[in-house]
């Protein structure tokens, strides 16, 4: 596994040698899943002052830290679950339908906004979904959520401990005209606010740069959707396809694509045209990016997000993860909304990527959903791995399935296989946590 090795050394170390002063305490597991090194048997994980101080053999820790308070725990010990993309404010959306063969990327938008213009849903419907959503998220084992919204909510949805929830208001604007109020609503916005835009297709690139530059000057994350669908890439390309139409019928076309001059290859060519690829860029989606694509989101140290259920929900294809990996790419994941997904669960999108990458090793995929996740968010240094200096925050799952495993080989493919453990609970310095 060169990639999770790689990935080990490029972790922070601290002194091992620097002798605690507070209590430790031990807690031990048949398997601890360290992500950044091999899975442990009879592992431990060492706790002091609220970070990871030692992860390793149950035995040698219990010799070293002879002092601490010992836990017993069953089943694994883990880190916890990222969701790198969701739209909480869209958890009341379950009923738009799933486009039909015949239909395309631009009819299920046309389902959403007409759903959000009836008003049938209130906004206590949307607030009350988004709060239980949370909830349900964070009892799934997810410790990091990056929340995408075009409403700042009124009540702020806040996530119960151990679990940390980042919220991005989503701008866009596709013409000129609706670039000099989105233009104007950015310069009055408080710098409390973190904003982000939506997309290459629906946003003018004045409202991405003012955007990018914003989020550069707040130092937060710069996420957007990209290579969603071929209709993108055939507007990008053309000015032709379902986006032109639905732009027509908003009164929001001005004719901005092709470019003049300019031959664009795809979603992410644009974007590298316009200066916005960097480690500070989040990409969304990605599904239909070419191999030189692939190669420039690597060269620049860009995120990628992929969100498996959405994508097979919206059948607009499948994202080229092999070739992401390939390049040294370690995307996150993210379960998008109720309006575009069955549900929005992280163990089952890890189960779509084993369906639909079976050549990628069920190790790739659990790195993807807390290491990959927690880089994307800028996260790494608390989250995503089992390593000394992390937060104390450790998952604790078990199933029948998982005692049954006789190898680390075997765990793993049931962590990433088998759903959500019928088992879950989250452990930090003071014991256990309910979930
Ligand atoms: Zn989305």
């Amino acid at each position: 596994m060169p990639l999770l090795h790689s990935l080990l050394y490029r972790a922070p170390k601290i002194a091992l040698n620097k002798i605690p002063v507070s209590p430790v305490s031990l807690f031990l597991a048949p398997w601890v899943v360290p992500i950044s090194s091999p899975v442990i048997a009879d592992g431990a994980v060492a706790i002091c002052d609220g970070r990871i101080i030692s992860v390793g053999g149950a035995a040698s820790l219990q010799a070293q830290f002879a002092q601490s308070r010992v836990e017993n725990c069953q089943g694994v010990l883990l880190p916890g679950l990222v969701n790198a993309h969701i739209h909480l404010e869209l958890s009341a959306y379950r009923h738009i339908p799933q486009p039909t063969p015949d239909q395309s990327f631009c009819d299920w938008i046309r389902s959403l906004l007409q759903l959000r213009q009836t008003g049938e849903i209130s906004v206590d419907d949307t607030s009350e979904a988004a709060h239980q959503m949370l909830e349900q998220q964070c009892n799934s084992g997810i410790i990091l959520l990056l929340d995408i919204g075009n409403t700042i909510p009124v009540s702020p949805a806040t996530m119960q401990s151990p679990g940390e929830i980042t919220f991005l208001l989503e701008l866009l604007g596709p013409d000129a005209k609706s670039e000099e109020q989105v233009l104007a609503r950015i310069n009055s916005l408080p710098d409390s606010v973190s904003a982000t835009a939506h997309a290459p297709y629906s946003t003018t690139a004045g409202i991405m740069t003012a955007l990018k530059k914003r989020a550069e000057r707040l130092a937060h994350i710069f996420s957007l959707h990209v290579a969603e669908s071929a209709d993108e890439v055939e507007l990008l390309r053309t000015g032709q396809g379902c986006f032109r139409e639905f732009l027509e019928e908003r009164g929001a076309w001005d004719g901005r694509f092709p470019r003049p001059g300019k031959l664009t290859q795809g979603a992410v060519d644009y974007l590298a045209d316009l200066g916005l690829l960097d480690a500070n860029l989040l990409c969304v989606h990605c599904v239909q990016v070419s191999k030189p694509e692939v190669k420039l989101l690597a060269r620049n140290g860009c995120k990628i997000c992929l969100c498996p259920g959405s994508n097979r929900f919206l059948g607009v294809g499948v994202a080229p993860l092999e070739m992401m990996l390939n390049h040294g790419l370690l995307p996150a994941i993210g379960t998008d909304s109720m309006a575009s997904n069955e549900a929005l669960d992280l163990w089952r999108e890890m189960q779509l990527l084993r369906e639909d990458h079976p050549g990628v090793s069920p190790a790739q995929i659990l790195a993807m959903a807390t290491l990959g996740g927690a880089q994307a968010l800028g996260r790494q240094q608390d989250f995503g791995t089992l390593a000394p200096s992390r937060k104390a925050s450790l998952l604790n799952v078990n199933s029948p399935a998982l005692e049954r495993a006789k190898d680390a080989e075997q765990l793993v493919d049931i962590l990433t296989g088998g759903g959500q453990p019928e088992k879950l609970c989250w452990i930090s310095e003071d014991g256990y946590s309910k979930v």
